[in-house]
This record gives structure tokens, sequence and C-alpha cells, in this order.
């Protein structure tokens, strides 16, 4: 049986690590004999990753370029990846080598064995810092407490999936993406094979702070209704508190112990409660937010050349 494997590289901005991302991943596929391609998904790269891209697509027909507009992010760069992939099975990979293309027959094997998404999961990380080592713990952690799929731990994009699965998830507009989480939560049949994540070939990394916490926002609230619960057991609580405490402050009054002078308790309880309030208008906001986005219908990506799908 002939079969065709589509491998799906987004960038933004990796020029040192273009020519060996593909020198390896050529090295890797073509002992397999088996059709295959590189969709290079460059994300609005501004260091000259585009032109690199078009030389590299000049040179070995494998390489197909997508090039966006502007930058979109790396989740949106993915489904780009899915729409113009045309294989069997589609394997998506980090661009910096931190995920390494030796371990991709590791992912056919068990997709020949008969398994729909192969995902690969980090059993150690080499060259993170300590800060994104720990941050990034706690966010699979998080995620997986108060998610109502199972999103596996430590684990990242970096996966096979059935031609049947990327259909189904191609099927899925929604525009704050966490493909991770979306890729459990299709189903099938999936299961995970242990591997050591690299330190990045070359270059830094483009995940800030700030754009890890909007993917740990996208993957909250794309899969849970838990922060929107949060006023609500906020509200029981203080109610059930206020309940027990108004017979209490009156029997005092009444036997002739007047507790709780002062203006402390009463700014303590305003200020408290406030906070409280805001807080859940915020998370109202994000969902609203998000609502707005998704209303307004607007494409994914765009994108300014790319192969005929
Ligand atoms: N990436 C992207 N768009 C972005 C940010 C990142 O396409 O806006 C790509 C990046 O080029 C790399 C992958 O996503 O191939 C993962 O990014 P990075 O290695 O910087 O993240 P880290 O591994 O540090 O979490
Ligand atoms: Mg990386």
């Amino acid at each position: 049986m002939a079969v065709m494997f589509s491998i799906i590289a987004p960038i933004y901005n990796e020029l040192d690590n273009l020519g060996e991302l593909t020198r390896r991943v050529r090295e890797v596929m073509l002992p397999l004999r088996d059709t295959w391609e590189l969709l290079l998904v460059d994300d609005g790269s501004t260091d000259g990753s585009t032109d690199r891209i078009r030389e590299l697509a000049k040179k070995d027909k494998h390489i197909r370029p997508v090039i966006f507009s502007r930058n979109f992010g790396h989740q949106v760069a993915i489904t780009a990846g899915w729409d113009y992939a045309r294989g069997d099975a589609i394997i998506i990979i980090d661009a910096d080598l931190q995920d390494p293309p030796e371990i991709i027959p590791e992912l056919i094997a068990k997709w020949k064995a008969g398994f729909e998404v192969v995902y690969a999961v980090r059993t150690e990380r080499e060259g993170d810092s300590w800060f994104k080592r720990t941050t990034a713990a706690l966010f699979y952690r998080v995620i997986y407490r108060i998610t109502d799929v199972k999103i596996p731990v430590d684990t990242g994009d970096f996966r096979l999936m059935d031609r049947k699965v990327v259909d189904v998830l191609k099927n899925m507009p929604e525009r704050h993406r966490f493909p991770r989480g979306m890729s459990s939560w299709v189903g099938f049949r999936q299961v995970g094979i242990p591997y050591k994540r690299a330190a990045r070939f070359a270059g830094v990394t483009k995940y800030p702070f700030k754009k890890m916490l909007k993917l740990a926002l996208n993957a909250i609230t794309g899969f849970s209704y838990f922060p929107l619960q949060l006023a609500t057991y906020f509200g029981f609580g203080s109610a059930g508190l206020a309940i027990i405490a108004i017979p209490v402050v009156i029997i005092m009054r009444l036997v002739g112990k007047g507790a709780f002078l002062g203006q402390a308790t009463t700014l303590l309880a305003v200020l408290f409660l406030g906070g409280v309030q805001l807080v859940s208008l915020g998370v109202l906001g994000e969902y609203l937010g998000r609502i707005y986005d998704e209303v307004k219908g607007r494409p994914l990506y765009i994108v300014r050349e790319g192969p005929v799908k």
C-alpha cells in the first residue's frame, strides 16, 4: 500500500534552523521509501526565513511553502498545515529541532499498528530554562485538572495524526485554538510515546511569558467553564459566611457585647468583595471577547503565497 506522509513545521524567524531541519527530515524520510511532503508554514517571519524557504523549496520538491501575510501565531500556522496537507498521516514538528525528526519512524510504527493519534511525551527537557520548565510543568497540570478533556501532560504539538482525524479537525473553525487539546477532544485510538526534548538547534524561543499566558488562557477557556463557575462558588461562599455571621452579630449585640467596631473590618470586606466581583467580571470578559471573535468570523489566517491545496 502506497502511503503519503505530510510533515508540518510552523516557522517564525527560524533562519538558522531551516537548513538543518530540512536536512534531518530528508535523512529520516528518504529511507522509508514512501511519498512525503514537508510543509513549511512561514508565520510572518521577518529575519529572511521566507526567502530561505523559497530557496529550499526550489531545490527539493518535497518542500511546499505556505507563506502568511503576517504573524498569526503558532497554533494558526499548524492549522494552515492541516488545510494544505495531502498525506494519509500528518506529523507536526517544531522547526527549532527540539522535536527530533529521528522520532518520526517511531510515530509511524505506532500508526501502522493501528493508532490514529500518536503523541510524543517529553520525559526530559534539555536546554530550557528553569523558569520555562517549571511554568510548562505547572501549565500542563493545571490544564489537566480543570479541563473537561483529558489532555495528556508534558505533551506538545509534536504528534502524528491519521487523515481521518485531521479531516475532523479541519471542520473545527474555532479562533482561539489549542491544537493539542483539540486533537485529544476528537477521541479515536490514541497513544503516547516517550521522547527526550532536545535543546534548540539555533535561535531563541518565540514564546515569551506573555504568549505562554495567552496560550494557557486559550487552553482553559477553550476546554472548560471552570473560571466562569468560580464566581458562583465565591458567591455561595460569601453568602454562606454572611448567613452565619448575621445571627452571631445580632446575638452579641443583644447580650451587650457590641463587637466588630471600626472601619477596618468594613473596608476589608468591601475591598475583598469588590476584588472578587471585578475578577469575575474580567473572567466574563475573557469569554465574551472570545465569543465576539467567533461571531466576527474572520478568516483564521491569510496566505500570501501558497501551493495549490
Ligand atoms: N512559532 C510560530 N509562530 C509564532 C511563534 C512560534 O510559528 O508566533 C513556531 C516556532 O518557529 C517554532 C514553534 O512554533 O517552530 C515553537 O516555538 P518555540 O520553539 O519558540 O517555542 P518553545 O519550544 O520555546 O516553547
Ligand atoms: Mg522550541
